[in-house]
């Protein structure tokens, strides 16, 4: 059977001794999860426990704050496609060190070019730092897009903010509330022809104005 770019893709890093975290206690490279053809696609930062042992994102406690959260946005993890910044679980889930980004990125930025999603939803500052090429606080630029080369970004709290931060999860709420807004203002209705495409909803975002443009003026 012939393989699809993006599965070649999850074979050739199945072992993975690229970087220091194949020696440090991961049980298994965690790729990423879901529709292959997702017009929308979540990065978090790294795999936790949970998600080691399973060898799929977001599978843990912060897993099912996340799965609440886009039924609120009417998303369904079957419609997205999720994986992290760093395929292997950080020791003791500690963050992530700058060598384990800068080799498992070309990674992430490879997944980006094959399922090629229109919008980009990071979760938390590992992942929006590392897509936004800036050291910006997430607080300061959650729930508005930021207008790629390629796609869309989006960034919001990591899910697993609110766990450590009860009060966090009104923000979350509220924030997947601009993201709901934001996709039904860029959604149009899928054609006849689309129907056999299980990638809805039909994104289709319109160019910026001058002033999503000049975000970081
Ligand atoms: N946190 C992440 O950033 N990614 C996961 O897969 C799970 C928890």
């Amino acid at each position: 059977m012939t393989l699809t770019p993006l599965q070649e893709l999850a074979k050739s890093l199945h072992n993975c001794q690229r970087c220091k975290l194949s020696t440090l206690g991961r049980s298994q490279v965690v790729f990423g999860v879901g529709n292959p053809h997702a017009s929308i696609m979540f990065v978090g930062e790294a795999p936790g426990a949970n998600e080691d042992l399973k060898g799929e994102p977001f599978v843990g406690a912060a897993g099912k704050i996340l799965n609440d959260l886009l039924t609120s946005a009417n998303l369904s993890r079957d419609q997205i496609y999720i994986a992290n910044v760093i395929k292997c679980r950080p020791p003791d889930n500690r963050d992530p060190e700058q060598d384990e980004v800068d080799t498992c990125k070309p990674f992430l930025m490879q997944q980006i070019q094959m399922i090629r999603p229109k919008l980009v939803c990071t979760l938390g500052n590992w992942a929006t730092q590392t897509l936004l090429e800036r050291k910006v606080g997430i607080t300061k630029v959650k729930a508005q897009a930021f207008y790629m080369k390629d796609f869309v970004l989006f960034p919001l709290l990591h899910p697993a903010a609110a766990l450590h931060q009860g009060n966090l999860m009104d923000t979350l709420k509220a924030d997947f509330k601009k993201l709901k807004e934001f996709l039904d203002k860029n959604t149009k209705p899928a054609e006849p022809s689309d129907t056999a495409s299980p990638a809805a909803p039909t994104l289709q975002i319109d160019p910026p104005n001058q002033a999503q443009m000049d975000l970081f003026g």
